[in-house]
């Protein structure tokens, strides 16, 4: 059976090189008798490749010295509360800007541990835009955003200024996806299952004078960054295998010439599909073309009629997963970094197609 193109919004596509590369390594990895599955997360064959793993991240994304990389579980949804439970300190507030379902989620969540403010929002306008303009309070703990929102398609095109409030932010759909000034950020967490790899892993980059250890006695010791920064992540079991497939997505992309190589073939792709959405009748764009994301593109037709019948037909035609969130409706093209620009390219014929037979 031929892969097909998966425009899913994560779990999502992988590199097949990757996918290969794992095959031929998952019963007996190199000479060690075993499948990376098999080991011991303490075995020093294992530790090899961890080491290799979180090294290339440093490499790729330029990660300074004072910043701690973990690799944790529990996906961002565990993060929306370890950020406020390890950070909210003595000052108990903190800002969040409200561009997205997964940022007011996380707001949500942090309500629950001390006071959140909204520094900006675009909830009221369906979430189409990232404001331009942030109240934040320099009192606050931190300052917290969602890079790229998943499910609305827009994406942060600067970086907001948050003075020396630390900034957290969500880059769990757009991290590697082109190159991140990383010290500009407190923390930065990334569920995995979109730009790095398999599901079941999040990758947390933190400031490391923001690692306390002067946390709640009560809150849950897999919880508290303090834990896995003094044990290298290895405080419990991690996701080996998780781990060993994004090192050789990020093996990949140091290939093919890092993140600004990974930007620019980013940039190409998202164009092939906004450009056909620019000058289509029946299709079109649902958010401001100055925030549009790189790696979620939602569309609509006229009716949810018509958008289901596109969904079906495109699924028959091999370019899966284009329906868009139950929140949105339409129809959403994810097309993270493995995406190649083929697929973007063999998905807007279709769409040319399939709007010609339908305007004649
Ligand atoms: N943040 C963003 C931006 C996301 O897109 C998602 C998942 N789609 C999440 C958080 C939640 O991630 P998880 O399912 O790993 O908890």
């Amino acid at each position: 059976m031929e892969r097909v193109y998966n425009f899913a919004a994560g779990p999502a596509t992988i590199d097949p090189s990757v996918l290969e590369k794992a095959q031929k390594e998952l019963v007996c990895y190199q000479d060690k008798g075993m499948s990376v599955m098999e080991m011991s997360h303490r075995s020093a064959m294992y530790l090899d490749i961890y080491n290799e793993t979180e090294a290339l991240l440093r490499q790729l994304m330029g990660i300074p010295e004072n910043y701690k990389v973990l690799f944790l579980q529990g996906g961002a949804t565990l993060q929306f509360s370890a950020v406020p439970l390890n950070l909210m300190g003595e000052k108990n507030t903190a800002d969040y800007a409200d561009t997205g379902n997964f940022a007011h989620l996380a707001a949500e969540e942090a309500k629950k541990y001390g006071e959140v403010r909204i520094a900006a929002s675009s909830r009221e306008d369906g979430y189409t835009f990232i404001p331009r303009q942030f109240d934040w309070n320099p009192d606050a703990a931190y300052a917290y955003i969602t890079t790229n929102n998943t499910i609305y398609g827009t994406r942060y095109t600067f970086v907001p200024d948050t003075g020396a409030v630390p900034l957290v932010a969500d880059m769990s759909s757009n991290i590697l996806s082109e190159p991140t000034d990383v010290s500009k950020f407190g923390v930065i967490f990334a569920a995995a299952q979109k730009n790095i790899g398999p599901a079941g892993m999040v990758i947390a980059i933190i400031r490391e004078d923001l690692i306390r250890e002067d946390l709640d006695p009560k809150m849950p010791i897999y919880m508290r960054y303090d834990t896995h920064a003094k044990n290298d992540s290895m405080y419990n079991t991690p996701n080996c295998w998780a781990i060993y497939c994004c090192g050789k997505v990020f093996k990949y992309l140091k290939s093919i010439g890092g993140l600004e190589e990974m930007h620019k073939r980013n940039i190409a792709k998202a164009k092939v599909i906004y450009d056909f959405l620019d000058q289509s009748k029946m299709f079109k764009g649902t958010v401001e073309p100055e925030f549009r994301s790189l790696m979620n593109i939602p569309f609509v037709t006229e009716s949810a009629e018509l958008d289901a019948e596109v969904v079906a037909a495109t699924k028959a035609a091999g370019y899966d997963n284009l329906k868009g969130h139950k929140s949105v409706g339409g129809l959403r093209a994810s097309v993270y970094n493995a995406m190649p620009i083929e697929g973007a390219e063999a998905l807007v014929e279709f769409l040319k197609k399939f709007e010609a037979e339908h305007t004649k």
